[in-house]
Formats: structure tokens, C-alpha cells, sequence
């Protein structure tokens, strides 16, 4: 019997697919050396600390903390453990009460977009964007307004610029302050000072959201968002990066009038994360020793991956050395790099073009190439066949006649 389709609901009609999940389609063939996923390195996962910090809370209470359903806002252990965590999130020493444990960082946009953004609100964010926090946004009906970003993060004095305009009141403006997906970048200390006077002034919050927070390579990132606000500022963080994203387990600090809302809103969406998850990661967290020894072998991992893929890759486009994080920002002048994409991927080798980021600009030339996934003859590897292609002329864009 066939009957006439059912409509979506609108705010699913709004969802696109993601462009980096529907390639990590084709980078999950056999040979396919990736670029393109923000993945850590396997090798970095903490797999025997896991395992025995599994064994642990299964056997401690009869498991029952880890098995049992607990609280939306998370296990008190892992908050209180979160909320004198600076090394992860820069925030000092906060009160447990304010933070939320959440399912992985993406859940913290999604829930502050269900609590602050109807549908036509404009949303400021960063241009190049993390593409989750798009998804996030637009399915919520916002109307994205791309601020551009430089290498020293968000050029706020363009966002001053524009809410000199009494029309434009966003209620949110979401950054990646530091080492910022796709880019790099970090937000300057000024930059950070005038955010958070802009919000007071104009009265909107900020979301900074820092999953790669821990993971600098010469020194920690300025000083946090959230810790020169926290009536304005939301922050966000995640294990994903520093222990494993399989945990799924995530936080965010809100200001006390924001943050029981934002609970309210997760009970609807899960209930609660993963007791299992957050029992295990509190008691990886609690273990000091191994997470400073941890912490410091990752960063010098991720270092080291960044200066092969930047040394393989000189002279083959351009871009700034990150400080941290995952991504390497490449500018290939000239070229289009949605067709070097599609020659990339015949030559077994993807990434994700600086398009897939685009909000109010094109960044038609620029890509972004992960150093996190691959070893170092993966990365090796990868940079020669860009070379290769960039030197053919594959992705070459026709000059377009005067
Ligand atoms: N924010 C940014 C900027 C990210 O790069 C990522 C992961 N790619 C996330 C949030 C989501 O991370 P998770 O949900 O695993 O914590």
C-alpha cells in the first residue's frame, strides 16, 4: 500500500548534511590517507589508563554510580573535578554548580541554541566556522553572520562595526577562541577584552568553545573568556581530544541565570550523559600524575605532527604555523580546492576545502589539512601528492579576463 509522504518538520528540512561526515564516507576506503577528519591520533588514546579506570568503577559501589541512571547535570565528582581543572579550560577555580557534563561539546551548542535562538535570530560566528556549531545553529532557524577571521581569531572590531547598526542585536555570538577549527587561529588578548566589553555593552553571550584548549605547543593560549566573564561568557570543553572521543563527554560553565535552563533543555534531549563515561573520565581526570604525563606526551605529539605536515608542505601554498590544536589552514593561491579535492581523492588523499567552512565568504582557495590522524610517513605522503597536484596545475583556477 503506498501512501502520500509524510513533510519533515521544518527544523529537520533545515538540517544539511555535513560535509565532512559525507567524507569520511569516502576516507574510510582502504588507502585513503585522510587529512580531513578532526580525529586524534589513535596511538594517543589512553587505552590501558581507560581500561583500568573501567575496572575500577565497575567494582567500586557495585558498579551502581556507573550503571544506574544519575543526574542531568552529571556526576558531582566529575564537576567538581571539571571546576578546578584549568590545565583543560583556563577557567580558574569555579564552582561545581556552574558546570554541566554534556554529550561531548556539540551537545553544549545544540542545547544553547534550543535555549537562546529562535528561528529567524541572527547568530554571529566566526567565517571560516566549525561546521557542528553551523549544524547546530541552522537547524535551530538561526541566521548566520560571519564575522572573518585573521590569524589572531575573530576581527572583533568588524562585529563592533556592525552593531553600530540598531537593526543588528544578536543574542549569541559563538568563537573558537583558541586554535580555532578550521583555522588555527587565536584570539589576541585585546580581541578577548573588547568580545566581552561588546557583549556587556550590547548585551549578548558569548560561547567559546575550547576542546582544543590543553593542546598548545609553546605556551597556554591567553587568558579564557570565561574567566574574565561569567555572567556574559558560556564555556565550553570536552575530553574528545585529550582522553577519547568515544567517551562522548563534554561540559560547559554557564552564568547562573542561563545555566538551570540549559539543564532543563538537555533532560529533554538525553536525560543525562553516560554515568559509565563519566565515571570512567573522572577517575582518569583525578589521577593528576597521568594526566600531566599525558597532557605533555600529547602536546609534543601533535607538535611534532605539525611541523612534518608544514615541513612536507613548503612552498605548496601558504599559511601561518598553528600554535596548537589540529588543523593546518592552507591558502593555495590561485586554485580552486574543491576540484584539488576531487583530484586528491583519485590520488587516495582527502582533506576538507576551506568551502565546507564558509559562512559570508567563499575561501574558495584555502583548505584545512588535519596533522592529527596520520603518522608521519602518512603525513609525508599526503603533502607530496598535494605538491604534486599544485604543481600540475590541477586545482588551477582560469584567470578570469580583465
Ligand atoms: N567544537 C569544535 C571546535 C570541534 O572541533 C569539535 C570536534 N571536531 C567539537 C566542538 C565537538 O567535539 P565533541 O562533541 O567530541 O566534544
Amino acid at each position: 500500500m503506498r501512501s502520500d509522504p509524510i513533510e519533515l518538520a521544518a527544523r529537520a528540512a533545515r538540517m544539511p548534511s555535513s560535509t565532512i561526515r559525507d567524507l569520511l564516507a569516502v576516507t574510510e576506503q582502504p588507502g585513503m590517507r585522510s587529512l580531513a577528519g578532526g580525529l586524534p591520533d589513535p596511538a594517543a588514546f589512553p587505552r590501558d589508563r581507560l581500561a583500568a579506570a573501567a575496572a575500577t568503577v565497575l567494582g567500586s559501589d557495585g558498579g551502581v554510580t556507573a550503571l544506574q541512571y544519575g543526574a542531568t547535570d552529571g556526576l558531582v565528582r566529575l564537576r567538581t573535578l571539571l571546576a578546578h581543572a584549568a590545565d583543560l579550560h583556563g577557567l580558574g577555580p569555579s564552582n561545581p554548580e556552574a558546570f554541566v557534563v554534556t554529550t561531548g561539546s556539540q551537545q553544549a551548542i545544540d542545547l544553547i541554541a534550543r535555549a537562546l535562538v529562535d528561528p529567524g535570530d541572527s547568530v554571529v560566528v566566526d567565517d571560516p566556522c566549525y561546521l557542528g556549531a553551523r549544524q547546530a545553529l541552522v537547524a535551530m532557524g538561526a541566521d548566520l553572520v560571519g564575522i572573518p577571521v585573521d590569524d589572531d581569531g575573530m576581527r572583533v572590531d568588524v562585529l563592533a562595526d556592525r552593531l553600530r547598526a540598531p537593526a543588528f542585536r544578536p543574542r549569541v555570538v559563538y568563537t573558537v577562541a583558541n586554535f580555532q577549527n578550521p583555522t588555527g587561529a587565536v584570539l589576541t588578548t585585546e580581541r578577548r577584552d573588547a568580545l566581552v566589553e561588546l557583549a556587556h555593552h550590547y548585551g549578548f553571550v558569548v560561547v567559546d568553545d575550547d576542546p582544543y584548549h590543553a593542546l598548545w605547543f609553546d605556551g597556554p593560549s591567553p587568558i579564557a573568556l570565561g574567566a574574565l566573564d561569567d555572567d556574559r561568557v558560556v564555556s565550553l570543553g570536552s575530553c574528545s581530544k585529550v582522553l577519547a572521543p568515544g567517551l562522548r563527554v563534554g561540559w560547559l560553565r554557564a552564568p547562573s541565570w542561563l545555566r538551570d535552563t540549559l539543564v532543563r533543555v538537555k533532560q529533554a534531549c538525553d536525560l543525562h550523559t553516560s554515568t559509565l563515561a563519566q565515571a570512567i573520565a573522572a577517575d582518569v581526570l583525578a589521577d593528576t600524575p597521568f594526566m600531566t604525563e599525558h597532557l605533555s606526551r600529547s602536546r609534543s605529539a601533535y607538535a611534532r605532527k605539525s611541523r612534518v605536515l608544514a615541513e612536507a608542505l613548503q612552498g605548496c601554498g601558504s599559511g601561518r604555523a598553528p600554535r596548537g590544536g589540529m588543523f593546518l589552514w592552507r591558502h593555495f593561491h590561485g586554485a580552486d580546492t574543491e576540484a584539488l579535492l576531487a583530484a586528491a581523492i583519485a590520488d587516495q588523499v582527502a582533506f576538507v576545502p576551506g568551502s565546507a567552512f564558509a559562512v559570508d565568504r567563499s575561501w574558495t582557495a584555502h583548505a584545512r589539512l588535519s596533522f592529527a590522524t596520520l603518522d608521519r610517513a602518512g603525513l609525508v605522503d599526503a603533502a607530496a601528492v598535494l605538491r604534486s597536484l599544485v604543481d600540475r596545475g590541477a586545482a588551477q583556477v582560469a584567470a578570469t579576463p580583465a
